[in-house]
């Protein structure tokens, strides 16, 4: 057992017994995952300026970093234990190899310093002070914002050892038992490579937390009032849920009479129609103008737009060329001449609106033109350009999937992306391969998948303006 099944159980429990029991053939590749093994090395790699190597021969010749080191040990109760430290940090003091010790560092994705982080110092810290012959009293929560390493000094008190080794016993027990259940906070499972796994089991048990807008107190709550699957919840009356719905105040008939039908649609696997015609309106209205579908692949953690794609439709049910779309890579940040030909894009067509999945794309475009200095009547003839088709199938319809992403909504709608098992944090993945290798094949994959983002937001477009008509 090791520090990596610790870091597990204290995300969820289920995944520490999946990690350690399951089949691994339900297991996906995480790309979260991978990215953050890249960034790590990259930034471990920075913080010793070179001087990094593996096990136990580098803790010897008392190299700046070690990575690839296992430590075992027996812990309290007898418990065999071993850490896989990411990385150990070269510091001043004394320890079986000479006038140095080394302290543990862990490698943060984000901005926030979890218990999963502290836990993994001070568990480390717990077999590596036997094994080196010296006191821990600090370890290292590293991180890189824009290109800059920050660094987090953890102190590693008895209180904080006391409570991972108290979480070791906990997990050694869990392991031996059965199957422990789905996590409540769900959101979590976004990221873990059991994901699919996990949904086949939610579904097919009706969890309330499957239903789009019921997170983990919602369920709880509902639960507590005696509705505890999706069934229950579909058969369920507006007024008298309603009432029960009380921590969403004056919205409550509303919440109410949208997670009946959620659960209805979810069940039968039929849309509802909603009698929201505005927007829809707006969208009918500028369907034979022409229009531009926009699409962004991000890097978050380094505030980076790396790739803008337009794809130029004259008409909506018109044949898609190869040369309609157009990806402008922006591979240095803050690239002057990718926000020169975004714009050159939009002024070329003024009165075309720029249909687009998510508010990210819009506040993009604005604050870019913020940037180049454009007028604040320039600024809002631009923002009325944007149609935004994620709010407009949220106020429309309710579809029977599970949430409303690009990749669930079209894919529900029938649009297939030509490379498999894609998305936002693939395209990001790749980004990062292309950065160390500068192979050309990775931004190839990038465009191939922005383009087919873009052609699934024109499917969505074709998909509400025919069923608008089909039904009214
Ligand atoms: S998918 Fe969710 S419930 Fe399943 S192991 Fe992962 S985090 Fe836990």
């Amino acid at each position: 057992m090791n520090n990596l099944y610790l870091k597990s159980f204290i995300r969820c429990k289920r995944k520490a017994w999946l990690d350690y029991r399951g089949n691994k053939s339900y297991e996906i590749w995480s790309p979260h995952q991978s990215i953050e093994i890249v960034n790590r090395y990259k930034n471990f790699h920075k913080l010793c300026e070179g001087d990094l190597y593996t096990g136990k021969k580098a803790c010897q010749k008392g190299t700046s970093g070690v990575i690839g080191l296992k430590v075992k040990s027996k812990l309290i109760k007898n418990i065999n234990a071993e850490i896989h430290p990411q990385l150990l940090k070269k510091v001043s003091g004394k320890s079986k190899w000479g006038k140095y010790k080394y302290i543990p560092v862990v490698y943060k994705l984000g901005y926030r310093t979890t218990k999963e982080h502290l836990f993994d110092l001070a568990f480390c810290s717990i077999l590596l002070e036997p094994f080196q012959e010296s006191k821990i009293e600090k370890g290292i929560v590293l991180s890189n914002y824009s290109n800059h390493i920050n660094i987090e000094k953890i102190d590693l008190n008895h209180r904080l050892r006391k409570k991972v080794s108290n979480l070791y016993l906990d997990l050694n027990e869990y392991l031996k038992g059965s199957i422990p259940e789905i996590t409540k906070e769900r959101k979590k499972c976004m990221i873990c490579s059991w994901q699919k796994f996990c949904d086949a089991e939610a579904k097919s048990n009706g969890y309330l937390t499957e239903i789009d807008g019921i997170g983990s107190k919602t369920a709880l709550l509902l639960q507590q009032n005696g509705i505890s699957n999706i069934k229950e919840l579909a058969a369920a009356k507006k007024n008298v849920l309603g009432d029960k719905l009380f921590q969403f105040k004056e919205e409550k008939f509303e919440k109410a009479s949208k997670f009946i039908n959620q659960s209805k649609s979810y069940l039968s696997g039929k849309p509802i129609k909603l009698y929201e015609k505005e927007n829809l309106f707006n969208l009918l209205s500028k369907k034979d103008s022409g229009f531009f579908i926009f699409d962004i692949e991000s890097n978050p953690d380094e505030k980076h737009d790396f790739l803008y794609g337009f794809l130029k439709i004259n008409n909506l049910f018109e044949n898609i060329e190869d040369d309609f779309y157009d990806p402008i890579l922006n591979l240095n940040k803050n690239g002057k001449k990718s926000q020169q030909e975004i714009f050159q894009k939009l002024t070329s067509k003024e009165e075309w609106p720029v249909l687009h999945y998510g508010e990210t794309e819009k506040i993009v475009i604005l604050n870019l033109a913020r940037q180049i200095n454009l007028d604040s009547k320039q600024i809002e003839i631009l923002k009325s350009r944007f149609v935004d088709l994620h709010l407009m199938i949220r106020r429309s319809w309710i579809l029977p999937i599970k949430n409303y992403s690009l990749k669930t909504v079209a894919g529900w709608m029938g649009f297939k992306w030509k490379q498999k098992n894609v998305s936002g944090s693939k395209a990001l993945y790749w980004w990062i391969q292309y950065k160390i290798t500068s192979n050309d094949i990775f931004l190839k994959k990038i465009i191939m998948y922005n383009r087919d983002d873009c052609l699934a937001t024109l499917h969505i477009a074709k998909w509400l303006i025919k069923n608008n008509k089909k039904i009214n």
